[in-house]
C-alpha cells in the first residue's frame, strides 16, 4: 500500500509520516530532503538556485541516499551525512527556486517512484498525491495556520541551534508556500481524492491516530 502525505511547509508532515511508517513497518521517504540536497549542492558549488541550466547540470554529480541509524533516518549526499546541513536557513530559503526547475522535478520524481516501487511506503512532500504516486491508496493533505506552523518550526529550530525569530519564520513559511503553490510544474495542491486534515489544534499523536484509522479503513476494503 502507498500512503501519500502532502501539505505546506512545517505542517508536521515528516514527523507524522515517520511515526505512521514506523507503526505500520513501512518505508518512509522524505521527498523534501531530496530537493534540499540538490539545493545544498548548488549553494556549495556557488550556483544560483534559480539558474535552471546550471542547477540541472549538477544533477549527475549528486547521489542521494537515506541511511537508517539509531538516531533515525540520515540523509547522505555523495556518501556524506548532510542531515543537519539541509535544514539550515540558506537551504530552506532557496529550495523553492530549485524545486521549481522542471528537470530537477523530473529527476527526483523518477527516483521517488523507484523507491516506492520496492514495497509499502509512506511518502511525504508537496506533489505525492497529485504527481508522484497518483494511485496511492491513501492520500492525506495536512494543513495548519501559518502562525502555528511558525511556532512549531521555531521550537524545532531551537533544538537544532538555529536562531530565527517566529515573526521572520512566519514570513519565510508564507513565502515558501506562495512559491510552491504557484510554480508551473506540480505545484503544491490537494489531490481531488485526498483527505484534508487541519492539524492546527491537534497533537502529533492525534494526527497519527487519525491517519492510522484511515489506513485501517482502506486496508479493510
Ligand atoms: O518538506 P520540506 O519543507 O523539507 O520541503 C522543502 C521544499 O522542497 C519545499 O518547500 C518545496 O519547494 C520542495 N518540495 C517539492 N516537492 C516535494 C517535496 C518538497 O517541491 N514533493
Amino acid at each position: 500500500m502507498q500512503i501519500a502525505i502532502d501539505g505546506p511547509a512545517s505542517a508536521g508532515k515528516s514527523t507524522v509520516a515517520k511515526l505512521v511508517a514506523s507503526k505500520l513497518n513501512y518505508v518512509y521517504c522524505d521527498t523534501g530532503a531530496m530537493y534540499r540536497v540538490v539545493t545544498l549542492m548548488a549553494l556549495r558549488r556557488g550556483v544560483a538556485a534559480d539558474d535552471a541550466e546550471s542547477v540541472t547540470a549538477l544533477l549527475d554529480d549528486i547521489d542521494i541516499e537515506f541511511v537508517p541509524s539509531a538516531e533515525g533516518q540520515l540523509v547522505h549526499m555523495n556518501g556524506t551525512d548532510v542531515t543537519l546541513a539541509i535544514r539550515q536557513e540558506d537551504v530552506t530559503n532557496n529550495v523553492s527556486s530549485v524545486s521549481a526547475i522542471p528537470a530537477v522535478r523530473a529527476r527526483l520524481t523518477k527516483l521517488q517512484r523507484d523507491i516506492a516501487a520496492k514495497g509499502n511506503i509512506v511518502m511525504d512532500g508537496r506533489d505525492i498525491g497529485t504527481t508522484v504516486l497518483p494511485d496511492a491508496e491513501l492520500k492525506v493533505f495536512m494543513v495548519a495556520s501559518v502562525e502555528e506552523r511558525a511556532r512549531r518550526r521555531f521550537l524545532d529550530n531551537q533544538q537544532k541551534g538555529i536562531d530565527v525569530s517566529q515573526a521572520v519564520l512566519e514570513k519565510e513559511i508564507a513565502e515558501r508556500d506562495r512559491k510552491d503553490s504557484s510554480r508551473a510544474v506540480s505545484p503544491l495542491k490537494q489531490a481531488a481524492d485526498a483527505i484534508k486534515l487541519d492539524t492546527t489544534h491537534l497533537s502529533i499523536d492525534e494526527v497519527v491516530t487519525k491517519i492510522i484509522a484511515l489506513y485501517d479503513e482502506r486496508a479493510a476494503k
